[in-house]
């Protein structure tokens, strides 16, 4: 598989490749168009990690990164080897990786494979661009919400913000919906969540080889460090337009429970893909560490 450009039909490629045996690869939603919102998964064991990716369209390449995990993960395990410095058949009895890459996948499309014309949004998208490139500015779904908004903490406070900062409409970028969970893709990640309420949780974002573990008083600091340790990035937190309503900050505001926001590589979104490798060797051993942390 080649892992650059990757769009809904290379997520499902690589999901319906995985062997049924080490994987159980499942749909928790749809996204506003239609698509399939993969989770795999993988483990024997009774410990649950949950992580997700391209919340952002910009930012498909945390789609590549976890679905190349799973492919590799599953074929550790077959092989008896290792994957981010820890044997793979170990890791599988000690936990199951709940793996979601791609929660828009309306987006990433736009983003990859541009705004055709054929799209049954092509007129409302090109209103919302207003003259700007699709692959250089679409963050949103296919309505214009930023679904990494549109998360159910300290929410209207951002609509507020998000208002005064020229976000009040849907666009490509910021707009944060009308309430906490009107689109359907959060609304499956919550779905999801309560039903397997998975102790541990990361949103993989690019960029900043940065992680950020805090919400309001809200964080495990400590966990952070570990993750920091193990992928060589800085741990941090947000501040600003940033710091509201996005996934891990409802994670760590409802549940208690650690969540953190991973963004990887470095530069200008979307990142030259000649970061992939760099990326995997700094995120695969993080990801190996997380069955140590929950
Ligand atoms: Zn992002």
């Amino acid at each position: 598989m080649d892992y650059n450009n990757f769009d809904y039909e290379k997520l499902t490629q690589v999901f319906t490749g995985l062997d049924e045996r080490y994987a159980n690869v499942f749909s928790f939603g749809k996204s506003v168009q239609g698509r399939e919102l993969w989770c795999a998964g993988i483990g024997g064991g009774e410990k649950k990690v949950f992580l997700n990716g391209a919340h952002h369209s910009l930012e498909w390449i945390t789609a590549s990164l976890l679905a190349n995990w799973c492919a590799d993960y599953v074929d550790a395990i077959k092989s008896g080897g290792d994957i981010g410095g820890v044997n793979a058949r170990r890791l599988y009895s000690k936990c199951t990786y709940y793996i979601a890459p791609m929660i828009n996948p309306d987006g990433v499309e736009l983003v990859v494979n541009g705004l055709n014309p054929n799209n049954p949004a092509f007129e409302s998208v090109t209103e919302l661009l207003d003259g700007q490139d699709v692959d250089k500015v679409w963050q949103a779904n296919i309505n214009g919400v930023d679904l990494n908004h549109n998360y159910d903490a300290l929410f209207y406070e951002y609509v507020e913000i998000a208002r005064r900062a020229g976000y009040g409409k849907p666009g490509p970028r910021r707009y944060p919906g009308v309430a906490p969970f009107d689109q359907p893709e959060t609304e499956a990640v919550r779905k999801l969540v309560l039903e397997e309420e998975f102790p541990f949780s990361i949103a993989f974002h690019s960029q900043g080889e940065v992680i950020y573990w805090s919400f309001e008083d809200k964080g495990f600091v400590d966990i952070g460090r570990e993750l920091a340790d193990a992928s060589g990035y800085s741990l941090d937190t947000a501040t600003g337009i940033s710091s509201y309503s996005g996934f891990k900050d409802w994670y760590l505001d409802k549940f208690n429970l650690p969540s953190f926001t991973v963004e990887v590589g470095m530069g200008t979104n979307p990142l030259p893909f000649e970061q992939f490798e760099s990326i995997k060797e700094a995120c695969y051993p993080m990801i190996a560490r997380c069955a140590e942390l929950v």
